[in-house]
């Protein structure tokens, strides 16, 4: 038999004395799930400078390092599009994502980030991280420092100005614009306003990712608003933790998904993402209305000191109750509560009773403003129906994401989706209520996200892509975080690698810090500019910033 050419060099390089090894590491046995969709298939994949550097079949005596996978899934690291860890760097760990499969981390979400893009993405030099870190640019931190926490239009200056910094911030490295169109200052701007910053980020190749104005009676009227903003910015539409939390409208995911189905069919791009519990987790200022909280806390104290209009307030607060199809504040828990954490984990409902010894909605709602005026509360909110998060999950256009902030341990009494959110939908929606397929899941978690946020190869388990790497067991994987006790790491997952470089093996959290900044498309265009087309260059942006 003639041997080929590529018979021959494997024979030559099996009989020579041991050379050094060809990877840094091969996982050997594994089933992999490589991100599309597509069935798992049998392969080894070996690793190189970060890299994945081949898929097939590989011995462990061209590795360094060896890993047996025996029995176990292979899939891209889960890359978390909705987060908000601003604060990573004092935590750089990001244990809780870590432990979840998470490699990957965009923030800047729900109209809050940092304003300087460059500087934020930058600190990964002097600060290493274990996860990659995106991050978008926020309208609402863009707003607050131009024209502060005003109820008002801003005028043509200040529009240029804040058009100006968003530009900036995309130049730096932003992935897109973000809204938090329920918060201040967010919910002052009217739709023009967000369109003229998203046309700046559409220009610079950006998404427009977005906490919508209204999530319950009004959510037909803002997924509309959302959808025209993308089609008259012209860019793409990332509707956020895509939910109905008006009990009035629970079953309504039909409608709501139809709105962004239509869209599609029309061709925009929109998607939505969404984390797998009923309960949301926000601010308790997100139930006051929003005149009230123009200004800031000392401004609205001062209008709730003045009787009329706090009898004003607590009808309208009364009003959205009803609407909401809430018959008082119990679904409304406290995550944190700073000056009294004897408060943390206790509803509304409860902890008026404990304070005013009576429950009823006007002393919860007096209670809710105490609470307001006293610096406001972090909340979880059970506002959704299970059957709306199982319909919204299995859309194809649904991406798997958090909300979460990274975590310290036994710190308040936070909202279990940061602890378990990734491995909740492999445990209970795959594995227990086969509501998706195991090779479906994984793509909501990785390719699709890095498809829709421009994270250039991440997301597939390819030759070529980046060796962000999660290695489970779908038997066991699951979620222990729950409401009362959040704060439980999972099981099932063996190894997380980010950029070939192992953060958690077997039940032990690694020190390295392998993350990088993954900047967006604004730096490419930038780039372009200044150095004229040089895709070697462009390709290796992210590797080499
Ligand atoms: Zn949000």
């Amino acid at each position: 038999m003639l041997a080929t050419p590529w018979a021959i060099a494997r024979m030559v390089h099996s009989s020579s004395p041991p050379a050094a090894a060809t990877y840094d590491l091969v996982i050997q046995n594994a089933r992999i799930i490589d991100g599309s969709g597509n069935p798992w298939f049998k392969a080894d994949v070996a690793i190189k400078n970060g890299h994945i550097a081949r898929i097939g079949k590989i011995s462990s005596s061209e590795a360094t390092t060896t890993i047996d996978a025996k029995g176990q899934i292979l899939a891209p690291g889960f890359i978390d599009v909705h987060t908000h860890v601003e604060s990573i760097y004092s935590l750089p760990a990001a244990e809780n994502f870590v432990r979840m499969g998470v490699t990957t981390l965009v923030t800047g979400n729900c109209g809050t980030s940092a304003t300087n893009i460059g500087e934020f993405l930058g600190r990964i030099r002097s600060t290493p991280i274990a996860v990659n870190l995106a991050t978008l640019i926020a309208h609402g931190s863009v707003r607050r420092q131009v024209v502060g926490l005003d109820d008002r239009a801003p005028t043509p200056d200040e529009l240029k100005r804040m058009e100006d910094m968003v530009g900036q911030g995309m130049k730096d490295g932003a992935v897109g614009l973000s809204t938090g169109l329920i918060y201040v200052p967010g919910t002052y701007a009217k739709t023009d306003e967000i369109v003229a910053l998203a046309k700046v980020a559409a220009n610079h190749g950006g998404v427009y990712a977005t906490h919508m104005r209204n999530e319950g009676d009004k959510v037909a009227e803002a997924i509309r608003e959302s959808i025209s903003i993308g089609e008259q910015a012209g860019l793409p539409v990332e509707i956020s933790h895509f939910k109905i939390s008006n009990k009035k409208l629970w079953g309504q995911s039909p409608m709501t998904l139809g709105l962004v189905r239509d869209a599609r069919a029309r061709g925009l791009q929109v998607t939505v993402d969404q984390y797998a519990y009923t309960a949301s987790s926000t601010s308790l200022d997100s139930r006051l209305p929003s005149w009230l909280r123009a200004g800031g806390l000392n401004e609205a104290k001062k209008r709730l000191a003045d009787k009329p209009t706090r009898e004003r307030v607590v009808t309208e607060m009364k009003d959205n109750l009803k609407r909401s199809g809430f018959k008082d504040y119990e679904f409304a828990v406290v995550a944190s509560y700073d000056p009294d954490r004897s408060f943390n984990g206790k509803s509304i409902a409860e902890i008026t009773k404990l304070v005013r010894h009576k429950s009823d909605v006007t002393n919860q709602i007096e209670q809710i403003l105490a609470m307001y005026e006293a610096g406001g509360a972090g909340m979880i909110y059970h506002g959704m129906g299970e059957e709306d998060v199982q319909r919204i999950m299995k859309e194809p256009f649904t991406m798997i994401a958090s909300d979460s902030g990274v975590r310290q341990q036994d710190e308040s009494v936070p909202h279990p989706r940061g602890y378990g959110n990734n491995v909740r939908v492999l445990g209970r929606y795959v594995r227990e209520l086969k509501l998706l397929t195991l090779e479906d899941a994984v793509r909501k978690m990785t390719s699709l996200p890095a498809q829709t946020f421009g994270l250039r190869n991440r997301g597939l388990i390819r030759e070529g892509f980046a060796a962000d790497i999660v290695i489970f067991d779908e038997k066991t994987v699951g979620d222990r975080a729950t409401y009362d006790k959040p704060h439980q790491f999972p099981v099932g997952v063996s190894y997380v690698l980010v950029n070939g470089r192992v953060v958690w093996s077997e039940d032990k959290l690694s020190t390295e810090r392998p993350g990088e900044a993954l900047r967006g498309p604004g730096v490419f265009g930038h780039l372009d500019n200044l150095l004229g087309r040089c895709s070697t260059l462009l390709y290796s942006w992210n590797e080499v910033t």
